[in-house]
């Protein structure tokens, strides 16, 4: 039997998604014709729109659902007000860079909540759904930082680490079933999460921002380029097709050759 891209029929949920990563990855799943559900914690006029646009752009059904995902139960409430989840995108994120002893205790909650609880509160609410169609993929957005680490960033790259452990458990639990669960881990995007980082590195080094872009940030990623949100979002459709349905508890890199140094 032909193997299938098509993702017609497939509804996915993905957390965090009104800007950068996520958002590119809910338009490529919408391209590939999976309905989508975006979210994020705060609940504007420009969130919605963005789904309605999304659904007009794909002819695909598309909703916004507000969910503070460092709380647990609105984690939870999430999956549970979709009602179904066929593909679970776990992508919400924040950074926050410090020395680990002066790390503020309540940004280490929050970034742990957020990338790793909230993963955690999502994958145990979305798997029955998933069961119960007989069919689902649990795809976590991890990092180059889940994988290897740099200073100042203890809560990210211990979360990011967490994420890839707990998605091989998932992976496992689900092995004989037609679920499967990866993490992606991109290098660099120029998404706002790292836009941000732009200035406060160039005033550090003394450094124009585009010297900064290339110097600093990228000087990890061997290709020197920034990876897209387009390509993380073709990453996960690819992982959604049936091409990828042996592909279960293993990271893919998106990261211009950051990890084979
Ligand atoms: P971004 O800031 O553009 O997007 C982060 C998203 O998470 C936004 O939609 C934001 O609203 C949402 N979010 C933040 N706090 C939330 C909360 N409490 N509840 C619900 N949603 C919340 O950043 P991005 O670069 O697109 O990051 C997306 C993911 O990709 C993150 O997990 C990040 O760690 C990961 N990542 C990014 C890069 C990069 O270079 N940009 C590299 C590796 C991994």
């Amino acid at each position: 039997m032909a193997l299938t891209t098509d993702l017609s029929g497939k509804t996915a949920i993905i957390t965090g998604s009104n800007s950068g990563i996520g958002l590119g990855v809910a338009r490529e799943l919408a391209r590939a014709g999976a309905d989508v559900i975006l979210n994020s914690y705060t609940d504007r006029d420009e969130d919605h729109a963005l789904a309605e646009e999304i659904a007009a752009e794909h002819g695909v059904t598309a909703r916004y659902i507000q969910a503070d995902l460092s709380k647990g139960d609105q984690a939870r409430a999430l999956v549970e007000q979709a009602g179904i989840c066929d593909i679970l995108i776990n992508n919400a994120g924040i950074q926050h860079v410090a020395p680990i002893e002066e790390f503020p205790v309540e940004k280490w909650d929050a970034i742990i909540a957020i990338m790793l609880s909230s993963a955690f509160h999502t994958t145990a609410m979305a798997l029955p759904m998933m069961r119960k169609a007989g069919w689902g993929r649990v795809i976590n957005i991890a990092s180059a930082h889940g994988l290897t680490a740099s200073p100042y960033k203890s809560a990210y790259v211990s979360a990011k680490h967490g994420v890839v452990g707990m998605t091989k458990v998932v992976a496992l639990e689900t092995a004989k079933e037609p679920i499967t669960a990866n993490a992606i881990c991109p290098g660099y995007v120029l998404t706002p999460l790292v836009e941000s980082q732009i200035p406060d590195t160039a005033k550090k080094y003394g450094m124009t921002e585009e010297e900064a872009k290339q110097k600093v940030i990228l000087e990890r990623q061997p290709s020197k380029e920034f990876a897209t949100t387009e390509q993380l979002g073709g990453t996960v459709a690819f992982l959604c097709t049936d091409a990828a349905a042996q592909i279960t508890g293993t990271t893919i890199s998106v990261d211009g050759g950051w990890t084979a140094l």
